[in-house]
């Protein structure tokens, strides 16, 4: 690992079994990676990804860090805690309309002191230059984080995940890596460990809101970038990355009943919290497909869990995520 990295994270994340969810799925050994747990302000997989875009930023002279994202946004959460754990000023531009009052990842960002830019969606580019350009003028040193840190830098974390996983799982390799994939660096990452290090399993990831052609697309670009900022000797495909898009729903952190069954099965089960948004839709897929009899009995399937729990205290999943009135 040749990339600069400030480390702050809680790391190894544990690796769990599931056995009581296995044994209601019936046949596969089921376990799951802690990413939900990395330690920064109730963690997520975007923890990982700031241990290097932070050590880049400041490598660059930053004082402000700017970024993008859904009101719910947990990639925006973990950037307003990071900024003020090392004395930075962050502005979150956020799609949608701002709520009378703040929850979940929203009231966080609020306690960590972030500043917040509303947009409509269909204007995030443009405001989030509109910030940067102004937060440049006052002279703050801001510095741009994409979308969900998913740039080589923030995948480049998730090369070191997979060496982190191998490590820990020695020589009882899972067949699967089953997570939820959106912008793509968290995929392209684990994508990119996996044929470096030529694992026998597949990484499958659960688009939670593009097409499969275009996710696979994105994570391919990602992982090529990533491995030549890395200077990995591996080029992936379109073709190479596996997606899975029949999870979509009703779109973007939108909360259905696939989604629904998949928070209660787990948490019942293991005691698990899943988020509403990302890895519901991931477990809705995971349980689906085992369903349908895509995993072979006594094949054992990794769920990476990338976090996003605040969001399960937002005001909209509230009436969701009420449980069923006694009969
Ligand atoms: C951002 C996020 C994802 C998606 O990760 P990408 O790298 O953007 O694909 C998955 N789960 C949670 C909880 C997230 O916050």
């Amino acid at each position: 690992m040749n990339l600069p990295r400030i480390r702050f994270a809680h790391l190894p994340t544990p690796i769990e079994p599931l056995p009581r969810l296995s044994a209601a799925l019936g046949g596969v050994r089921l376990l799951v990676k802690r990413d939900d747990q990395t330690g920064l302000a109730f963690g997520g997989n975007k923890t990982r990804k700031l241990e290097f875009v932070l050590a880049e930023a400041l490598a660059n002279g930053a004082r402000t860090l700017v970024t993008v994202g859904a009101a719910q946004s947990n990639h925006c959460r973990q950037t307003a805690a990071l900024a003020a754990r090392y004395g930075l000023g962050c502005i979150l531009v956020l799609s949608g309309e701002p709520p009378v009052e703040r929850s979940g990842n929203l009231l966080l960002d609020g306690l960590f002191g972030a500043e917040v830019a509303w947009c409509r969606p269909e204007e995030r580019g443009a405001a989030l230059k509109a910030a940067f350009d102004r937060a440049w003028e006052e002279g703050r040193r801001p510095y741009l984080i994409p979308l969900g840190a998913s740039n080589a830098t923030g995948a480049a974390a998730y090369v070191a995940a997979f060496d982190e996983m191998l490590e820990q799982m020695g020589s009882h390799l899972p067949d699967w890596i089953v997570l939820a994939s959106s912008s793509g660096g968290t995929q392209a990452g684990l994508a990119l460990g996996a044929a470096l290090r030529k694992f026998n399993g597949r990484v499958l990831g659960i688009s939670v809101d593009h097409a499969a052609h275009d996710l696979q697309e994105t994570v391919a670009h990602l992982a090529r970038e990533t491995a030549g900022r890395m200077d990995l000797p591996v080029a992936l495909r379109p073709e190479d990355v596996l997606v899975n898009d029949e999870y979509l729903g009703g779109g973007y952190g939108v909360f259905g009943e696939a989604e629904r069954e998949a928070v209660q099965l787990f948490a019942r089960t293991e005691g698990l919290l899943l988020d509403p948004v990302y890895t519901a839709r991931a477990a809705a897929g995971l349980l689906g497909l085992a369903r349908a009899g895509l995993f072979q009995a006594g094949e054992s399937v990794l769920f990476w869990h990338t976090g996003g729990t605040p969001a399960l205290f937002a005001e909209a999943y509230q009436r969701d995520l009420q449980p069923p009135e006694p009969a």
